[in-house]
């Protein structure tokens, strides 16, 4: 039976790396994938992890029909083995509708790949949909770690790395970022809840009149 899958995790926990061995695999035993995504660090129409890997990509729009476009694909002769989502956190509700009716209607899998929460530990709207919507949500092994060498499992929105908790729900930011402008950071929920980074973890250790950290 096709299904749609959730490959969920935070920032930083190997979602794309995952997504581009998925394809990897598939096509080397002659199957054919549409991949989308959206707002790809490596910049429009491509999938990239951070291990410095790339492969070309659709890029989704606001208000693309992905089910539309999956039944054009394939009445142009076009095949589609299976479809790869990735950053499906900002991807509309409908669009995650869109993707469980090619799983249906279509017979093909569909593995999304997101971020589960934004900088404030509420669901993307994506997210939601699909946790509500996918035979399966796995949730990826591969761990990000806080400063703290605790398991991280919330992102934070940091400026000059310190974490912001107000702002609009989807800002793109990543590494080559200059140090005054929007950037994440992947925390335990101790942390995030403190709204500790690593660089505010360092600047009170630097000060007499913060406990240490370990005690915090
Ligand atoms: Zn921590």
């Amino acid at each position: 039976m096709p299904e749609l899958v959730f490959f969920s995790g935070t920032m930083d926990c190997g979602k794309s790396t995952l997504a581009l061995q998925i394809e990897h695999n598939r096509s080397a035993r002659g199957l054919a994938g549409m991949i989308f995504t959206r707002d790809d660090r490596a910049g429009e129409g491509k999938l990239s992890s951070r291990l410095g890997l790339v492969t070309d990509a659709v890029e989704v729009e606001d208000g693309r029909d992905l089910y539309a476009y999956l039944v054009e694909h394939l009445s142009r002769g076009g095949r589609a083995d299976y479809v790869i989502a990735d950053e499906a956190q900002f991807l509309a509700p409908e669009q995650i509708d869109q993707l469980a009716r090619v799983v249906d209607d279509l017979d093909i899998d569909v593995y999304a790949f997101g971020i589960t929460t934004d900088f404030r530990s509420k669901l993307f709207p994506g997210s939601q949909r699909l946790v509500e919507l996918a035979d399966r949500v796995e949730v990826l092994q591969v761990e990000a770690l806080c400063w703290c060498g605790a398991r991280a499992t919330h992102n934070a929105r940091t400026v000059g790395g310190h974490m912001v908790v107000e702002g609009a729900q989807v800002v793109v930011g990543d590494v080559n970022q200059s140090a005054d402008e929007i950037g994440y950071e992947v925390l335990c929920r101790r942390h995030h809840r403190r709204r500790m980074t690593a660089a505010s973890a360092r600047a009170a250790a630097l000060s007499p009149d913060v406990l240490p950290v370990s005690t915090a």
